[in-house]
């Protein structure tokens, strides 16, 4: 018999997500790995072994048990992709979008720029703590996050340090989104602009492990992103892309090119992109949540009159992607514009009511190949011996109802590094 820190035993079903550590495609994101019965050894915060409960009861000696009854147990949730750190609220823009009716109001990213650069390293910080509450209540164990609020050296500096000083449960993983849109101050000198960002690189890598670019109509340009992502890497950053998400700008083939860590949004995708991402090491990260938000693929309401969506129907092209082959992940984008969510839980329940995936496809997409997507997948996004032991208990019994039964939290117990935590309810996020 040996020796184990904590057994979680007698789940309905533990979902391993098990999978190779850059991502699982093609016919393997449907084959997930269900063990009825199931129970999961941690010790010394990584996971000693998995199986059924059966087994590891005569393996282990726990110094400590939870006994799952009824419940499903997961890896924990990784989100690969959020905008953490920014001030403001844009719900009264969203209402004008939602009607058809014209506000006054200003919105956009410019906004929230111009609230990020006025709040307090204090606000910023306390909001982003109370958002990671909420988030780890919900399930999420891993999150990144980017700048792209500041668009001046100062404040997206500010952004990453805050960033980096997170003190939370949750591990995050700081990006420098200087190329996120062209400041407004710089409108009439886009190359001035390139150049700070440039010129900012250097403390950038300091505290973030990522350089993302938004190679996007609203953003810049295949030549732009390529100096500004050329110049990253020189200084031992990661790339990540923002890659067509309103038009198609070459995004997706520059982060294939480059060897990007993952290539967001892709909702211009074409045939050439596709396989661009399946014959390189480029995660694509799909965003159901802004799909739904922004009410991209619904009829466009201007008054009383109804014209096109204005977006390409989203399941054909998400099922292009997994037939063509390429790794696919999940993530919010959390930002106060587009995506005003923190739950992966949500998000998985929209990938398959918008985009039509299957419950084994966004189970894959929203635990390892998320991890691979942050380069993380031999450390953790999956329930396999030696990685990371984070993982969710869940107050339901099958791995399918948590993407079925939507708009509440379905996590009961949230465990990082083999602890439980308690999750904290008492902070608030003052936007
Ligand atoms: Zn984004």
């Amino acid at each position: 018999v040996e020796p184990a820190d904590l057994l979680i035993r007698n789940a309905s079903e533990v979902v391993t997500c098990r999978g190779p550590a850059d991502g699982v495609r093609g016919p393997a994101l449907s084959a997930l790995e269900v063990i009825p019965d199931g129970a999961v050894a941690v010790g010394a915060g990584r996971i000693l072994a998995v199986g059924t409960t059966n087994r590891l009861e005569a393996r282990f000696n726990a110094s400590e048990t939870i006994d799952a009854t009824g419940c499903l147990v997961s890896p924990g949730l990784v989100d690969p992709h959020t905008h953490l750190v920014h001030a403001g609220s844009r719900h009264e823009e969203w209402e004008g979008r939602v009607t058809g009716r014209p506000t006054s109001l200003a919105g956009g990213i410019r906004w929230t720029v111009e609230k990020t650069r006025k709040a307090s390293d204090q606000a910023l910080t306390d909001s982003a703590l109370a958002d990671l509450d909420t988030m780890l209540a919900h399930g999420t164990t891993t999150a990144e996050a980017k700048s792209g609020y500041g668009l001046d050296r100062e404040t997206e500096l500010r952004m990453l340090r805050i960033t980096k000083g997170l003190d939370h449960p949750i591990e995050v993983i700081p990006t420098y989104l200087g190329a996120h849109v062209l400041p407004a101050e710089y409108a009439d000198d886009r190359a001035a602009y390139v150049a700070l960002v440039i010129d900012t690189l250097d403390e950038a890598a300091a505290l973030a492990e990522y350089c993302d670019v938004c190679c996007d109509p609203v953003g810049f340009t295949v030549a732009e992103c390529r100096s500004i992502a050329e110049a990253a890497a020189t200084r031992g950053l990661r790339l990540r892309v923002h890659a067509d998400q309103t038009g198609h700008a070459g995004g997706i083939q520059l982060a294939a090119e480059l060897g990007a860590s993952s290539a967001d949004h892709l909702e211009h995708a074409n045939d050439s992109d596709i396989a661009a991402l399946a014959s390189g090491r480029t995660i694509g990260v799909l965003l159901p949540g802004v799909t739904h938000h922004m009410l991209e693929m619904t009829p466009r309401v201007a008054g009383s009159r109804l014209e096109d969506a204005a977006y390409p129907f989203m399941p054909l092209l998400a099922r292009r992607l997994v037939e063509g082959g390429a790794r696919l992940a999940l993530a919010t984008d959390y930002n106060p514009g587009t995506c005003p969510t923190l739950s992966m839980q949500t998000i998985m329940q929209l990938a398959a009511r918008l985009y039509r995936l299957s419950y084994a496809e966004i189970w894959h997409m929203s635990t390892i190949n998320a991890a691979a997507a942050l380069d993380r997948g031999a450390d953790r996004g999956s329930i396999e011996s030696g990685k990371r032991a984070d993982l969710v208990i869940w107050n339901v019994p099958h791995h399918g109802m948590v993407i079925n039964r939507f708009g509440t939290n379905l996590a009961r117990l949230v465990i990082r590094n083999g602890r439980p935590i308690n999750v904290r309810s008492d902070r608030s996020a003052r936007r």
